[in-house]
């Protein structure tokens, strides 16, 4: 609920904070549970903060955070262990994020020594089972991360997050990094997982191709904020705001129902994202908007419902401007 967050610009020989870099500015939404909530945004948008901030990773500026109606906003990191359990990661960088000294193993076992109380008899029988899971073999568990490609060592992260039975899990970008042939096929595993596990996904994307398959809303991310959240297929038939608009167009088409008449034309937007340390005013978009009139720089656009469930952040479809 309005959540923002906010990072010091740090300037000068004495390192003194000259300004405030909003990677986050007054976000609102609900992930419902069960479902897969598709956040797309440019690099520099704030979803991976975004994603950070809602599992207390990093601490919110402002706001408050929800998780099965608790309030863990303010929650000590002491207070927040059990509940973190049920909040996992999936990180872009599958090589990254594997310590390349522990073993398949060791790595996915980790997590549930650190919890404590479970027998290792108990936890190895969960490691294999989970190593199954995800698609790898009992004879990996004692290999290391150098020896699997890069699929197979985001199915290893996957094992490693999923281990301790989550219920939320927030994926930021985790096929971004790998080839578009092995990307359907972990898309594939983690809808598996969901629907098996019972998983919720809160899922991060620079591009609205990676989530149109596995997300059921999509919200669309631009400078901090939210620009238009809706149901998946209604926000990829009856886009309404300007940004979402060039996202879609950019997308290559592979839809084969798709007629000449729905053929989007590509819509490109002027300059670059515009830096979080000093946006626009009114609409942080306006600077690159087809659409923007003399109001935009003015007043900053709120997100309001404009169909049932479809929310955009837009002077277009305020009142008394259609
Ligand atoms: Fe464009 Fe104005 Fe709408 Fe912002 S509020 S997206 S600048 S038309
Ligand atoms: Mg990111």
């Amino acid at each position: 609920r309005d959540v923002k967050k906010y990072f010091p610009i740090k300037g000068g020989v004495l390192r003194r904070t000259i300004g405030q870099l909003k990677a986050v500015d007054g976000v609102s939404f609900s992930i419902r549970k069960g479902e897969t909530l598709g956040i797309v945004g440019e690099s520099g948008s704030g979803k991976s903060t975004l994603g950070r901030v809602l599992i207390r990773l990093l601490d919110p500026t402002e706001g408050q955070i929800l998780f099965n109606n608790e309030d863990i906003t303010k929650l000590r990191q002491r207070q927040i262990r059990p509940i973190r359990q049920n909040m996992q990661i999936v990180f872009q960088d599958p090589f990254a994020s594997l310590n390349a000294k522990m073993s398949v193993e060791q790595l996915v076992e980790e997590p549930l020594i650190v919890q404590g109380s479970i027998s290792k008899k108990e936890r190895k029988e969960r490691v294999k089972a989970m190593i199954e899971k995800v698609g790898l073999r009992v004879d990996d568990l004692q290999k290391y991360p150098h020896e699997f490609s890069g699929g197979q060592r985001q199915r290893i992260s996957i094992a490693r997050a999923l281990i301790l039975e989550p219920k939320f899990v927030i994926c930021d970008e985790p096929v971004s990094a790998l080839d578009v042939s092995i990307q359907a096929q972990v898309l594939n595993l983690m809808k598996d997982l969901q629907d098996d596990l019972g998983l919720t996904y809160l899922f991060i994307a620079h591009d609205l191709s990676v989530v149109k398959h596995i997300s059921d809303r999509v919200a669309v991310m631009y400078l901090g904020r939210i620009a238009e959240i809706a149901p998946k297929k209604e926000l990829y038939e009856n886009p309404m705001h300007p940004y979402t608009k060039a996202l879609l167009s950019a997308i290559p088409m592979i839809d084969l129902n798709e007629t000449p008449q729905t053929k989007r034309e590509k819509i490109k937007l002027p300059g670059d994202l515009p830096s979080p340390a000093n946006p626009p005013s009114g609409c942080a978009f306006r600077t690159r908007c087809p659409k923007a009139f003399d109001r935009c720089a003015i007043d900053r656009p709120e997100l309001q419902e404009i169909q049932t469930d479809h929310f955009v952040a837009c002077h277009l479809y305020s009142e008394g401007t259609i």
